[in-house]
């Protein structure tokens, strides 16, 4: 057991497992507002990893249609759903003034730890509050694909014809990319009696070590994200290994950079930036304001964690949707939610430079600097004022050499008349 600073959620918590940090940090930014939920990054990742016997229903990396959609199904409503009734009408934020150590302020409930501790006896004591899905839940893996009606309850397979309509919305739906956070704190680890998962020292991959693994399946129950999969080939659970060997640098062909994970590579959509973060002794990110990921989660502050409540401290962070209703997102992503939208729908010059380093290059961008360029652009949106610059944004990689130089209007290309159709 630990008593550690957690800073996503503003406080002091009980880890129920001796934190250790490492050195770097794997760390991502996902920016919902691009996805188009080609599936390109699952099948980059099926295909490297998940394509074997006993792996048909194991999708380390998957993109889900919010609200309705989910893989296990519903997990995070069913995690919701626990911690509600572990702690009735407690799981708020209080109402704290944000500083540097708290950006989102302070929250006031229980993480998955705490409501684990709470009323179980010692010999049923449990790491995390969690849940273990039934194979169907673990069946169908894009159900409600793009779909904004709703099952009309106990008529399996049949939907209400029209669009759905919550209290205080219109019919809305979006896209949420997700693989293992590769959290802070772990549930998966700490609930592993085998001691077989770990954290290393270099990145802060979480991974399952398959020769220590019985198949207790304790990881798939205690971790909220459900990112753990058991494989009944094997009899052993796997998980996401933050696609390592690129991590290292062993990617043949780029000269030891670390390069950035299969699912993050392949985006189609250019959503993605992931990247390694460096931490203080205490496992909050050392101040680092050219790196990208640093500025967009603390600087620019437009980039939030999924479900920080759960406690566990995820290193997936997420430009949230502009359409979607406010307080659906921030339960999902906390109270930087309307901040954050506020910021990307009206963006800095920094900020526009800055989203442009999304999905050019796989290598991992350490570090960025900006060149001015003219003012290009100016108008007016929702009533502020926004100037578009076109600068040139140069990243570089850990090793000082340029990887990336792209400026922030993009080169347009107009196909000569004699190819214009190249079927
Ligand atoms: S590849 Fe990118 S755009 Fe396509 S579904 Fe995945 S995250 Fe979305
Ligand atoms: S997301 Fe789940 S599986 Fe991944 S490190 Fe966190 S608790 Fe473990
Ligand atoms: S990081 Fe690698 S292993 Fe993990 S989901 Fe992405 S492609 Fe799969």
């Amino acid at each position: 057991m630990s008593t550690v600073y957690n800073w996503q959620l503003g406080r002091e918590m009980e880890y129920p497992y001796d934190a250790t940090y490492p050195n770097e940090q794997f760390a991502f930014v996902f920016n919902i507002n691009r996805c188009i939920a080609c599936q390109t990054c699952t099948m980059a990742c099926k295909s490297t990893w998940t394509f074997s016997k006993g792996q048909e229903y194991m999708w380390w990396n998957n993109v889900e249609t919010k609200p309705y959609g989910g893989y296990p199904h519903h997990w995070d409503v069913k995690l919701l759903d626990l911690l509600e009734k572990a702690n009735p009408e407690g799981q708020i934020w209080n109402d704290q003034p944000l500083e540097k150590r708290a950006p989102y302020g302070r929250f006031g409930g229980k993480t998955v730890f705490d409501a684990a501790q709470q009323n179980l006896a010692p010999e049923g004591a449990q790491a995390a509050l969690g849940y273990l899905p039934t194979d169907e839940e673990w069946s169908g893996p894009n159900k409600f694909e793009d779909n904004p009606l709703s099952e009309i309850k106990g008529k399996r397979g049949q939907f209400f014809p029209g669009g759905e309509q919550l209290p205080n919305h219109k019919t809305w739906f979006f896209y949420l990319q997700r693989l293992c956070n590769h959290c802070t704190y772990p549930a998966c680890l700490a609930a592993c009696p085998r001691k077989a998962i770990y954290k290393r020292r270099e990145d802060g991959i979480v991974l399952i070590d398959q020769e220590r693994c019985r198949g207790y399946r304790k990881c798939v129950e205690a971790c909220p994200y459900k990112k753990p999969m058991y494989r009944g080939a094997t009899r052993t659970s796997e998980k996401c290994i933050g696609c390592y060997p690129r991590i290292e640098g062993r990617e043949p062909d780029t000269g030891g950079v670390p390069t950035q994970t299969r699912c993050m590579a392949g985006c189609i959509g250019q959503i993605r930036l992931q990247g390694l973060i460096e931490l203080n002794p205490d496992g909050v990110w050392k101040e680092n304001r050219a790196n990208p990921l640093y500025y967009l989660v603390h600087v620019a502050k437009v980039a939030l964690p999924l479900y920080p409540q759960f406690g566990t401290s995820p290193n997936g962070y997420y430009i949230p949707p502009r359409w979607v209703p406010r307080p659906y997102l921030r339960q999902m992503f906390g109270p930087g939610v309307d901040a954050a939208i506020e910021r990307y729908t009206v963006p800095d010059r920094e900020l526009l430079a800055v989203l442009q380093l999304f999905g050019k290059d796989e290598r991992i961008c350490a570090r960025y600097e900006i060149q001015k360029g003219p003012k290009v652009f100016e108008t007016t949106v929702r009533g502020k004022p926004f100037e578009l610059y076109n600068d040139t944004i140069i990243g570089y990689s850990r090793k000082g050499q340029e990887i990336v130089r792209v400026t922030v209007e993009e080169p347009v290309h107009i196909r000569p008349d004699q190819h214009a159709n190249s079927i």
